[in-house]
């Protein structure tokens, strides 16, 4: 389908508004559940082999309506078995979608923008700029071509996807009414089925936001933090500014008092060298750490041309993390998977505007791969 039309694309109907569209039609809710499986848990983007629809029915969905996927361009997986998906968008930009396994689940990172208006000192995508909200279309098309990579076209899918990390580029919270309808199809039994305990939204921190977000979805919470205090912390993240620490940590408080269940928060910190990774900052982010019930989750730099900053040593991380455990902390560092395709959730690239800023490195694999 070409890129301007007119259509309904029904990969982005959240199940409610599934039910909305099918109603229009004067078609019962079943309906809704019948299609939210032929697309999410089948991948079947063609209305002719969806034999439970009547023939009419079927007609007049290719009417009005088509299931447009995203066009992966470059897809890898690593000797880990992380994996790894460049998708173009329409306009030419593309964002990167990352599968991570581990010995007892399988966390797809996922974006919500093409770039991100916040920039943090340490982001690449932030050093890019912001271009657009993606669609929800466009956000459910990463889990949708995650899911179906592991399996033959047609038949049901496997659960090789058992978490969900809003962790990709953007500020979620920015594109709240998208992230909001893509992470009620990621828990839809009839689309991905997966427990709000294993979909995590990622904020560095839009205060008012968040408090509606509590307001209409029971998801698990990521805080980017960085820094023990605002100083510091409105130097990393300049959002800081606007809603500083202790407004921020009131407000993930608020939020976890929303959740059906008792749920901790996690709180990241990526580790800058001789920026806020001292003996110090851990004594001040493990005082701060009391007032919110939390694990942390400390995040070694990665780094990125120009960026001016470094990892620190492991043996500065080391010292970090155990100075928190011995305050009675729950902390994990995260582990830098997939370096080989350097693609580890927290620090997807992506190319903001393809023309003039997509690698030859993409470009290259894109041609090997057509050529095998
Ligand atoms: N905008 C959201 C979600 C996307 S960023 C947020 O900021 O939370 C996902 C995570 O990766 C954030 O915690 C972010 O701070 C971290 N991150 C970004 N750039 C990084 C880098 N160069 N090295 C390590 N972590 C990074
Ligand atoms: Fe945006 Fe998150 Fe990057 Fe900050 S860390 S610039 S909020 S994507």
């Amino acid at each position: 389908m070409s890129e301007t039309s007119e259509k309904i694309n029904l990969l982005g109907l959240s199940p409610s508004k599934m039910e909305a569209f099918f109603a229009e039609l004067g078609e019962k809710k079943f309906r809704a559940q019948q299609m939210l499986k032929w697309i999410h848990q089948f991948g079947e983007a063609d209305f002719e082999k969806m034999t439970n629809m009547g023939k009419g029915l079927r007609a007049k969905l290719a009417e009005i309506s088509e299931i447009r996927l995203p066009e992966v361009v470059y897809e890898d997986i690593s000797a880990d078995g992380t994996r790894k998906w460049v998708m173009r968008m329409p306009g030419g930009s593309s964002i990167e979608t990352v599968y991570i396994p581990e010995k007892d689940r399988g966390t797809l990172c996922v974006s919500s923008q093409i770039g991100c208006s916040l920039d943090c000192s340490f982001c690449s995508t932030g050093k890019q700029g912001f271009n657009r909200d993606l669609t929800v279309a466009e956000i459910i098309g990463q889990v949708y071509v995650a899911a179906m990579s592991f399996h033959a076209p047609g038949e049901r899918r496997e659960r090789k996807i058992t978490n969900v990390v809003m962790m990709g580029m953007g500020e979620p919270l920015l594109n709240f009414d998208n992230v909001v309808d893509a992470m009620q199809l990621m828990m839809d039994d009839n689309a991905y089925g997966l427990s709000k305990r294993r979909v995590t939204i990622s904020t560095s921190g839009v205060v008012p936001m968040l408090d509606k977000l509590g307001d209409v979805i029971d998801v698990s919470l990521a805080v980017s933090l960085h820094a023990p205090n605002d100083a510091l912390r409105d130097q990393l993240v300049p959002l800081n500014r606007k809603y500083p620490i202790k407004e921020l940590i009131a407000a993930t408080n608020r939020y976890l008092n929303k959740l059906a269940d008792r749920r901790k928060a996690t709180i990241e910190y990526t580790m800058i060298e001789n920026v806020n990774d001292s003996l110090e900052h851990a004594q001040e982010l493990s005082e701060l750490m009391k007032q919110v019930p939390c694990k942390i989750n400390l995040i070694p730099f990665n780094p990125f041309p120009n960026s001016g900053y470094k990892r620190p040593s492991n043996n500065r991380v080391y010292r970090f993390r155990d100075y928190l455990l011995s305050q009675n902390h729950i902390v994990t560092i995260r582990s830098t998977r997939g370096d080989d395709i350097d693609a580890a959730c927290g620090q997807l690239v992506g190319r903001v505007d393809d023309r003039t800023r997509r690698s030859a490195k993409y470009i290259n694999a894109v041609q090997l791969d057509s050529n095998q």
